[in-house]
C-alpha cells in the first residue's frame, strides 16, 4: 500500500529521549500531516469496520489520539485504558513489569459487557508488555479482544511474542 511509506516518513525520530540510547518514534509529525494522518486511520478502519467490532479500547496516552477516530468510523464505543488514579469512578486494573519496577493500567468497571468484541489501539508496541495487560484486563471481563493494532512496531523487542495467540496489526516497523 503506498500510503505506508508516507506514514513512516510523517514520523519523526528522536535521539536520546526519553533517555540516552532511546531512538524515540514522535507520532505528533504524522498529526501535523493531514493526509498521512487521515490515511492511517482510513487503514484501520478499512480492516476493522466489518468485523463487528463494539469497543475500541485506547491506551494512554496515544492511543487517544488514534482511537477514537476509529471507533466513531466503525461504530463502536470508545474506552480509555489510564495510568492509575487518573479514572474518577469505580476501576479494576492490571498489573505489568518494566524494565525496572511495575506499572499499571485501569478501566472503569461497567465501560463494556461480557461477550463484546474489542479491537485495542496504541501507537506503539515495544516490548508488548502494556497490550499484553490490556489484553488480560479485557479478558478478565468477559470481553473478546479481536486483535491489538498500533501504528508502529518495534521488531527487535519481539513485543509480539509476548502477545502469545492474540494477533497483532501493525503499519509501519521502525528499527
Ligand atoms: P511496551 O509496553 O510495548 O514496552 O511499550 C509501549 C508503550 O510505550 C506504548 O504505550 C507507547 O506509547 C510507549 N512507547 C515506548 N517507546 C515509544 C516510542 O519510541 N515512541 C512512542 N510514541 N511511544 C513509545
Amino acid at each position: 500500500d503506498q500510503r505506508i511509506a508516507k506514514i513512516s516518513s510523517a514520523i519523526r525520530v528522536i535521539p536520546d529521549f526519553p533517555k540516552p540510547g532511546i531512538m524515540f518514534q514522535d507520532i505528533t509529525t504524522l498529526l501535523l500531516d493531514t493526509k498521512a494522518f487521515k490515511d492511517t486511520i482510513d487503514l484501520f478502519v478499512e480492516r476493522y469496520r466489518d468485523q463487528n467490532i463494539s469497543v475500541v479500547a485506547g491506551i494512554e496516552a496515544r492511543g487517544f489520539i488514534f482511537g477514537p477516530p476509529i471507533a466513531l468510523a466503525i461504530g463502536a464505543k470508545f474506552v480509555p485504558m489510564r495510568k492509575p488514579k487518573k479514572l474518577p469512578g469505580e476501576v479494576i486494573s492490571e498489573e505489568y513489569s518494566l524494565e525496572y519496577g511495575t506499572d499499571k493500567i485501569e478501566m472503569h468497571v461497567g465501560a463494556v459487557q461480557a461477550g463484546e468484541r474489542a479491537l485495542i489501539i496504541d501507537d506503539l508496541i515495544a516490548t508488548g508488555g502494556t497490550l499484553c495487560a490490556a489484553i488480560k484486563l479485557l479478558e478478565r471481563v468477559g470481553v473478546n479482544v479481536v486483535e491489538c493494532a498500533c501504528v508502529i512496531e518495534l521488531p527487535e523487542l519481539k513485543g509480539r511474542e509476548r502477545l502469545g495467540d492474540k494477533s497483532l496489526f501493525i503499519l509501519v516497523e521502525a528499527e
